[in-house]
């Protein structure tokens, strides 16, 4: 049996340093916005090579408060991917704002930078590129179109800790940007969490405002906010994962690679591809298969774990019937979703587990 994620490993290896920083909380008798929230703010604004972060209650509140950050509301436009997950689309419904979709580049599943103008309106104020699966976006056109065009650029960088554009970071080239700390992301607390990273001290202020019900001063309210402070526990948790997060994206770059290697050229398979200039940490390795429902049943069967992400795309949505869209206005969206399949990868599969799904999938293609 091959489940589709095991948290075994990482388990295994921060169990000691985890109970040990729990300690030191419990003792310390600050609960909530304290030492440990300070310090993995300051840790991981180092380690994603930004002036500031700031810790919050998840990834969701992270997109949706950096567009109130950046004053975007009712009756502006958002360019968001169609293919992508769906709080990247949710953070622009919670302003008030518009989302417009634009097509991904069908090779790397990432926003074409070639399709933006086309998306442009008056009323456009932003986009949110999505570092999809793992794989860093075209960020150096994207900012260009953005500049040119007075645009403010929210990077969604949930599912891309450590990812590189031209060998900068993911989550350092926009404005304001947000990112996920959800148990199964790259680096993953034991639950909710999040932040935002910036290198613009008045945003940053912005967010921490934001944060806590819109007060700077114990009750004294500046602004409408909200509770999404990041919780110290978690915080704690995700500063003794930050050390190993280098470790753990090679190795899930070596497991890529190894699937890379034992599915060449089998079936109908399209592998992941990772464009020029980009980096891709494999937070998901997502097939294309015209035979997807079929070898995801065949896979189950042979008890190994896969998922789809996602199966329905934001602009089909019963959510989102509202924008009046129908099937077929986002082809490329529509196609990966129907021939999508997550094959399992995480620190501590081996290679021997990564081989055993691809006999399986041979298997399967050669019936
Ligand atoms: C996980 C994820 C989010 C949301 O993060 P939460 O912490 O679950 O709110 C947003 N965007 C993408 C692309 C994600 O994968």
């Amino acid at each position: 049996m091959i489940p589709f994620l095991s948290f075994d490993a990482v388990v295994l290896q921060t169990k000691t340093e985890i109970l040990q920083r729990f300690e030191q909380f419990l003792d310390s008798k600050y609960y909530v916005l304290g030492k440990e929230v300070e310090n993995f703010e300051k840790n991981y604004a180092k380690l994603n090579q930004t002036n500031f972060c700031v810790g919050l209650a998840n990834g969701l509140d992270a997109l949706f408060l950096s567009l109130r950050a950046l004053n975007i509301g009712q009756g502006d436009e958002v360019i968001v991917p169609s293919n992508t997950y769906i709080a990247t689309v949710l953070a622009i419904s919670y302003v008030g704002a518009s989302p417009v979709f634009v097509e991904p580049n069908p090779l790397t599943f990432n926003l074409d930078p070639q399709k933006l103008a086309a998306a442009l309106t008056p009323k456009t104020k932003a986009i949110m590129p999505v570092h999809l699966y793992g794989q860093a976006c075209e960020m150096d056109e994207i900012m260009d179109f953005a500049n040119k065009n007075r645009l403010f650029v929210v990077e969604d960088n949930a599912q891309s800790h450590l990812a590189t554009y031209n060998g900068k970071l993911t989550g350092s080239f926009g404005q304001i940007n947000g990112t996920s700390f959800y148990p199964s992301k790259n680096l993953g607390a034991l639950g909710d969490a999040g932040a935002i990273t910036t290198n613009d001290e008045n945003l940053a202020l912005k967010i921490k405002t934001l944060r806590n019900y819109g007060s700077q001063k114990r009750y004294y309210n500046k602004v409408i906010g909200v509770n999404s402070r990041l919780d110290e526990v978690q915080a704690g948790i995700l500063d003794v994962k930050l050390k190993y997060l280098q470790v753990w994206t090679a190795e899930r770059q070596l497991l890529a690679s190894y699937y890379h290697e034992f599915l060449a050229g089998v079936g109908d398979l399209f592998l992941p591809f990772t464009a020029k200039n980009a980096t891709h940490v494999y937070h998901l390795f997502v097939i294309q298969t015209n035979f997807r429902d079929q070898l995801q049943k065949y896979l189950t069967e042979k008890q190994i774990g896969t998922l789809i992400h996602y199966p329905i795309p934001p602009h089909l949505q019963d959510a989102y019937q509202y924008l009046g869209y129908k099937k077929g206005d986002f082809p490329i969206a529509e196609k990966l979703a129907n021939t999508c399949l997550s094959l399992p990868l995480y620190v501590g599969l081996s290679k021997d587990q990564v081989f055993e799904v691809c006999q399986e999938i041979k298997a399967f293609f050669g019936k």
